[in-house]
């Protein structure tokens, strides 16, 4: 199972969430991040991974359970 938590005093708002994955992410009006999904299907860890790393505020964790 994967679990998704977001930072969003650490989101720059620079939307690539959002635009990868938009099942899993959306942005506020003040676009931070606003988590849409916290245990998205197995099947997206590889792209919830990238997109974490991609992040340019290190606002996304991914969390992978046994
Ligand atoms: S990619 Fe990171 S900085 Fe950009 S909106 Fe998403 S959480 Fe915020």
């Amino acid at each position: 199972m994967i679990r998704v938590t977001v930072d969003q005093d650490r989101c720059c708002g620079a939307g690539l969430c959002a635009q990868e994955l938009p099942t899993v992410f959306d942005q506020g009006d003040d676009a931070v991040v606003v988590l849409l999904d916290e245990q998205p299907a197995d099947d997206l860890a590889d792209d919830l991974e990238d997109v974490a790393f991609a992040c340019p505020s290190g606002a996304i964790r991914v969390h992978r359970d046994q």
